[in-house]
């Protein structure tokens, strides 16, 4: 039987920052010792912006998984006022800093985080999970600089539609049968959109207006500046997950085989 969590179990530490609905504080289970980030979420906050549907999905689905590269959520609990999410603690914290610190990521560095997320979108997708939402500000950093996948608040648990339509699957239609595949592509065009911005510290569509970022997605409007100077492999790579027809779109396990994921990527995830 699972433990009933409550707020006693934990000593409370300092907090590790701020989000839209609460805070996260370090903190101590008291009994194992084990340090934890609380994520602390306040029940009216969540209310107001109609939100709770989408903390009880990221609940259901993220404590579920386990993934190095993924970030675990070991339980929850709550009291009258506020939720309460025990989540691994990540102690390099937000990768999106240490983008902005060092403006751009090296080719080793970059190759190693991409190779990493796609061993854990593959896990994910092999659970019929979907991210829908991977960028800078979801990912954290572990203890040895290993990258985390965190907030799956947009994530959705598509499922098995060969099981579960048994017998009737001769009357599907073929967006019905391509569905989940073609859901899970999504994921392969943001870790391309997420690999040019490691690369050249900005995402490839960037634009003044809302209006001018549309048309460039668009049209696949995908320019590679000059500098930083880039590998042709890298640039490759790119242009073969940033493919506007979803079905043609470079599949993670394709991408761990390609020349500059296995030339430049660590496998240990480390770096
Ligand atoms: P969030 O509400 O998820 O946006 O979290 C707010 C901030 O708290 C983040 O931007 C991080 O700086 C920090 N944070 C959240 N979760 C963790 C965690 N598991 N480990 C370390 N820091 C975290």
């Amino acid at each position: 039987m699972e433990k009933r969590w409550t707020l006693n179990d934990f000593e409370i530490g300092r907090p590790l920052g701020r989000g839209k609905f609460g805070h996260v504080y370090l903190a101590r289970e008291k009994k194992s010792n084990h340090i934890v980030a609380m994520k602390v979420l306040s029940k009216s906050q969540l209310k107001k912006s109609q939100v709770e549907h989408q903390i009880r999905r990221e609940v259901e689905i993220q404590s579920h998984l386990r993934h190095p590269n993924i970030l675990r959520l070991y339980g929850y609990f709550y009291d009258q006022t506020r939720v309460y999410l025990i989540l691994e603690h990540a102690p390099k914290g937000e990768l999106y800093k240490e983008l902005q610190r060092r403006k751009y990521f090296s080719e080793r560095r970059a190759a190693t985080y991409m190779s990493s997320l796609a061993r854990a979108l593959i896990y994910l997708h092999g659970k019929h999970v979907i991210h829908r939402d991977i960028k800078p500000e979801n990912l954290l950093l572990g203890a040895q600089g290993e990258i985390k996948i965190a907030d799956f608040g947009w994530s959705v648990h598509t499922f098995d539609r060969r099981k579960t339509m048994c017998g009737t699957l001769d009357y599907l239609p073929p967006e019905m049968v391509e569905s989940v595949d073609h859901d899970a592509s999504v994921d392969i065009w943001s870790l391309g959109v997420l690999c040019y911005e490691f690369l050249y510290g900005v995402p490839p569509f960037e634009a003044k207006e809302h209006s001018e970022t549309y048309r460039r997605i668009r049209k696949v409007d995908l320019k590679f500046p000059s500098k930083p100077i880039v590998s042709s492999a890298a640039k490759e790579l790119i242009s073969q997950m940033l493919v506007k027809e979803s079905s043609q779109r470079l599949p993670f396990n394709k991408l761990l085989e390609h020349p500059w994921i296995v030339q430049n990527a660590d496998l240990s995830g480390i770096c």
